[in-house]
């Protein structure tokens, strides 16, 4: 079943001569309770793939669809709520409120939604990224790992059916983000939920059932990672 799925989808950025294209006629599915690690060198369009498909950032042509949805044919209203509601997205930037301390950022999607976190399951979020000391600390009081692990929490929190991350783990050292990662990989078998992650680091790729490769905006190569289960 596919969770997530592009079709010839092109992304164009700017016009005459800033003009660049992005992703060029990408067709990829991200099948259910599946992991893939997007990787490929600056500039091939990963974050560009990622953004178009969480719905953050319109595409130039074919389509986009979470589930049976058709992100192009969602009014702005109705993709804030499927965003809401279906995807997790950890950004590279973190996107963390200033005003918040770190529990309320985790939470306030869920907030926003007035829906009430599974207790047990938001403990063990908090828990495995690390942050149980720091929930009352506001971002700039975090230093940027401990702000990576709050935007990861906060895309795991509401158990969404597909997360997308942007480097989800560039700012953590080795052994936090082998946590981090470990953890995705358990969300993925316990809940069959789908995660998509843009990476560099082949070590956290490892953790991955399917490693997509982008160059120039085009897949190059997609192929099943047969040590998956073997990474602990
Ligand atoms: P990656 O994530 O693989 O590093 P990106 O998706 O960020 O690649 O970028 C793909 C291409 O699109 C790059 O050439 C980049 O310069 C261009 N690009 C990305 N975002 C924008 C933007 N907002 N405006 C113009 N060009 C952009
Ligand atoms: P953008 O998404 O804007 O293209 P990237 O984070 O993809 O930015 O790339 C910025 C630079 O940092 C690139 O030169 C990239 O190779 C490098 N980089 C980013 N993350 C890592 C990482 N985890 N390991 C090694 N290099 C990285």
């Amino acid at each position: 079943i596919a969770a997530a799925r592009a079709t010839d989808l092109s992304k164009v950025y700017g016009e005459g001569e800033t003009k660049v294209v992005a992703l060029n006629q990408v067709s990829v599915e991200f099948r259910q309770a599946e992991f893939t690690a997007i990787m490929g060198p600056s500039g091939s369009g990963k974050s560009t793939l990622m953004h178009c498909m969480a719905g953050l950032d319109s595409i130039s042509s074919g389509s986009a669809q979470i589930g049976d949805t058709e992100l192009t044919s969602l009014k702005d209203k109705k993709l804030t709520q499927l965003r809401r509601d279906r995807i997790g997205f950890i950004f590279q930037a973190f996107n963390l409120l200033p005003t918040l301390n770190g529990l309320e950022n985790i939470t306030l999607p869920m907030d926003i939604a007035g829906r009430k976190p599974d207790q047990q399951w938001l403990d063990r979020v908090i828990e495995t990224v690390g942050l149980s000391g720091r929930l009352k600390h506001r971002p700039n009081q975090l230093s940027g790992g401990q702000q990576q692990r709050v935007a990861v929490a906060r895309a795991l929190a509401s158990q969404p059916e597909i997360i997308f991350g942007d480097e989800p783990t560039g700012n953590l050292d080795s052994r936090s983000g082998a946590e981090v990662l470990g953890f995705l990989r358990n969300s993925v078998r316990e809940l069959g939920q789908t995660v998509v992650m843009v990476t560099h680091d082949p070590v956290a790729a490892g953790y991955a059932d399917r490693v997509v490769f982008l160059a120039d905006g085009s897949i190059v190569d997609d192929m099943p990672n047969p040590t998956a289960e073997t990474v602990l």
